[in-house]
């Protein structure tokens, strides 16, 4: 009994959650190509292990996605990480997400200083998220609804993130995306996609580059409670 105490310290939670783990797995990010110091820096700031149950707390600095409820995931750190990158190539000020989820991308948008805006169709995980940005003094606009309609009062936007999988590019929000503006979004099967960066040259025209493959949760049509 005192022996396991002895293997179980007090500050066990701190350490599986704390400073160390989070470097890591930021070495680990720039060792698999993530070069942009504020991401990597906003990643290393933002408490992840706060976006997910406390069960998984100890999981939370681990580069995988994790489960959030409703069949939903928290995405993983190196595709956070890849999307974002991407979106802040060109110095957006207005940024909006389609799917908050845990809350997690649009956090690390908003500790970037971007003024964030996100939408979620299941109320519930909305609203746990939005406790998570009060809590952390976070300022992001939130909005329960189908976010393939965007949010047209709003736009347009600089940069659109869409981190939930349609088979097809959402013409809507191709719509509210400014001049020079740029979205990310992954593209294709259930199964798997093509992550996309698409932008919005001024006069109109669309240049793409393909990201890499990844495997996101399906974008949904409608809202649930
Ligand atoms: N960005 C999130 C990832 C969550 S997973 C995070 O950092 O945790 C994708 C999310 O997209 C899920 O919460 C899902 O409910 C949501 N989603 C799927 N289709 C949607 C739609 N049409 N409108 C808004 N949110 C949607």
């Amino acid at each position: 009994m005192t022996a396991r105490m002895r293997l179980q310290p007090a500050d066990v939670g701190v350490g599986l959650t704390g400073q160390r783990v989070r470097d890591r797995l930021i070495e680990d990010l720039r060792n698999s190509g993530i070069a942009d110091e504020r991401v990597l820096n906003a990643i290393r700031t933002v408490p992840r292990h706060q976006f997910v149950d406390e069960v998984l707390a100890s999981r939370a600095y681990e580069n995988n996605a994790l489960p959030i409820g409703f069949g939903q995931t928290i995405s993983q750190p190196f595709v956070v990480a890849k999307m974002t990158e991407a979106l802040l190539r060109d110095g957006p000020k207005k940024v909006l997400e389609v799917g908050t989820g845990s809350g997690y991308q649009a956090a690390v948008l908003a500790a970037l200083g971007l003024e964030v805006f996100t939408v979620e169709r299941i109320g519930e995980l909305l609203r746990t998220a939005r406790k998570r940005f009060r809590g952390l003094g976070l300022h992001v606009r939130s909005k329960h609804d189908d976010g393939r309609i965007g949010w047209p009062e709003e736009a347009p936007f600089d940069a659109i993130i869409v981190t939930a999988a349609g088979p097809a590019l959402v013409e809507a929000l191709l719509a509210q995306l400014a001049p020079g503006g740029v979205l990310v979004a992954p593209v294709g099967a259930s199964s798997g996609q093509t992550l996309l960066c698409l932008r919005k040259q001024a006069d109109g025209g669309i240049v793409q580059e393909e990201l890499g493959a990844v495997v996101f949760v399906p974008l949904l049509s409608g809202m649930t409670d």
